[in-house]
C-alpha cells in the first residue's frame, strides 16, 4: 500500500487569497452594481512591452522553420540569456558573476520553493514575519519545520524574525543560530527594504555562523534609493554565503510568461561540496529548461529598446505606488513601503484587525486589499495594497479610501 508524504497534511492551508475571493464574491452578489477595484493580488496589469512582443513573434517564426527550430533548451539556460544577465544585472553593477553561476528557470516561485532540496533535512530555517508563504510551506513539505501551533500560527522548528514598525520592518539577527536564512528585499509584503550596509551585516553574520542566505530579489527593479543593493553580491563576502533568486515577473510583466533565474556562486561550499554543482545536478534531473521562445523574449529585456520600454513600465507602477502612499498619508494613515517596492503597507486604523479593515474597505470604499495577518502573525494590524493596478483605478481607489 502506498503512503503519502505526511508532511503535506501538516500544512495549515493557505486560504488567504481564496478567502479574499470568497468574501469579494459574496459582497458582489449582494451588491451587484458596485464597481469593485482590486489592489489585492500582486499580479501585473500592463501588457508585455513591444520589444518583448516582437521578439516573441520572431522566436515563434524560428520554431516554425527546420533551420532554426529548437528542441530541448540547455538545462541551465541558453548562453545568450545567461550572458545578458551577467552583463546587465551583475557586471554593470560591478559584480563579478560568471555565466556558469546562473541557472535560468521558469520563475522565482519554483526556485524559492525548490532550493531547499539541496540542503540537509535537519537544517533550521529563519524567515521574516510577515513573509512570502512559499519559503515556509516548501520547508514544511520537506519535513523541516516541526509542529504547527495554530494559536501562535508558528512552526516549532522555524526561527521567526518579526518585521514591524518597531524595527522599521528590518529583521534583526536571530538569537538562535539558523542554517538557512530567507531574506527578500525589497520585501513582499511590507514593501520595505534594508540599506546596503544593513545587508552587509547579514552577509557577515551568515559567513560567521556558517549559514546560507537565500536572497529573493524579485522586486529589485523597484529600487529607487541609492543606498540599497540591487544584488546581495554587491556585499563583500556574499559569494561564500548567498544564493540569489530573480524573476522576470515584476520588472518585465512575465507573470504569465514565466521566466526567472537563480545565482549560485562557485565559491559557495559546504566543506568541499559546491552548492553550484548540487543545484546543477538537481536542475538537470528535474527541469528541462525554460522554453526557447520565452528565453529569447527574456533576452529582449536587456536590449536598449527593451530597457527603455521597461523603465517606463516599472515607472508606471512606481507612480501608482506614490499615488497610494501619498494619498493614504494625506488621509491620516500610517503608511510604509512603496518607495523601493510596488507594495504599500499600512497600519489599520484604531487597532482594527487586518480582516476587519478588509471588510470595512470592501463595504465602504469597494476596494480590495490583502490583510497583513495572511502573511504571518506579525502582519496582524497591517494591510497591503499593490501598485500593480491601472493608474486610473489606483487614483479612483485612493480617492474612495480618502473619502471613506
Ligand atoms: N518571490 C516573491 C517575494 C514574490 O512576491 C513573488 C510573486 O509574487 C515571487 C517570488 C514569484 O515570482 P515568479 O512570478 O517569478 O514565480
Amino acid at each position: 500500500m502506498f503512503q503519502i508524504n505526511e508532511n503535506y497534511l501538516k500544512l495549515p492551508g493557505s486560504y488567504l487569497f481564496s478567502t479574499i475571493a470568497k468574501r469579494v464574491a459574496a459582497y458582489k452578489e449582494a451588491n451587484p452594481d458596485q464597481d469593485i477595484i482590486s489592489l489585492g493580488i500582486g499580479d501585473v496589469t500592463q501588457p508585455l512591452v513591444p520589444a518583448i512582443v516582437n521578439r516573441l513573434h520572431s522566436a515563434v517564426d524560428e520554431m516554425a522553420d527546420a533551420a532554426t527550430f529548437k528542441g530541448y533548451a540547455p538545462d541551465l539556460g541558453y548562453a545568450f540569456l545567461r550572458q545578458a544577465i551577467v552583463d546587465n544585472d551583475y557586471k554593470a553593477r560591478g559584480v563579478d558573476i560568471s555565466t556558469d553561476e546562473i541557472f535560468v528557470s521558469d520563475g522565482a516561485k519554483s526556485d524559492s520553493a525548490n532550493i531547499q532540496e539541496i540542503f540537509g533535512s535537519d537544517n533550521k530555517i529563519a524567515v521574516c514575519d510577515p513573509v512570502y508563504p512559499v519559503y515556509v510551506d516548501s520547508n514544511v513539505m520537506a519535513g523541516r519545520t516541526g509542529t504547527y501551533d495554530a494559536a501562535t500560527e508558528r512552526w516549532s522548528d522555524v526561527i521567526y524574525m518579526p518585521c514591524t514598525a518597531a524595527n522599521n520592518f528590518a529583521p534583526e539577527l536571530p538569537k538562535e543560530t539558523p542554517d538557512l536564512i530567507y531574506l527578500c528585499f525589497p520585501n513582499n509584503p511590507t514593501g520595505s527594504t534594508i540599506t546596503k550596509p544593513q545587508l552587509q551585516e547579514w552577509v557577515d553574520y551568515a559567513n560567521k555562523v556558517g549559514a546560507c542566505i537565500i536572497y529573493d530579489a524579485a522586486y529589485e527593479a523597484y529600487i529607487t534609493e541609492e543606498n540599497v543593493a540591487h544584488s546581495i553580491y554587491e556585499c563583500e563576502g556574499a559569494k561564500t554565503c548567498a544564493i540569489e533568486i530573480r524573476s522576470f515577473s515584476k520588472n518585465a510583466g512575465f507573470t504569465g510568461t514565466r521566466l526567472g533565474f537563480t545565482v549560485i556562486p562557485k565559491d559557495l561550499k559546504c566543506g568541499e561540496v559546491s552548492l553550484n554543482a548540487l543545484w546543477a545536478r538537481r536542475h538537470g534531473t528535474k527541469f528541462n529548461g525554460a522554453p526557447y521562445i520565452i528565453q529569447a523574449a527574456g533576452a529582449a529585456v536587456y536590449t536598449d529598446e527593451g530597457k527603455a520600454q521597461l523603465k517606463e513600465q516599472v515607472g508606471y507602477y512606481q507612480r501608482n505606488a506614490k499615488v497610494i502612499y501619498d494619498g493614504l498619508k494625506e488621509a491620516g494613515y500610517t503608511v510604509s513601503g512603496g518607495v523601493n517596492a510596488p507594495y504599500i503597507w499600512m497600519e489599520t486604523p484604531d487597532n482594527m484587525s487586518s480582516w476587519d479593515f478588509f471588510d470595512k474597505l470592501l463595504e465602504h470604499a469597494h476596494v480590495v486589499g490583502t490583510p497583513g495577518s495572511g502573511f504571518g502573525p506579525s502582519g496582524e494590524g497591517y494591510f497591503r495594497l499593490t501598485a500593480f493596478g491601472t493608474y486610473e483605478n489606483t487614483v479612483k481607489a485612493v480617492e474612495r479610501i480618502k473619502n471613506m
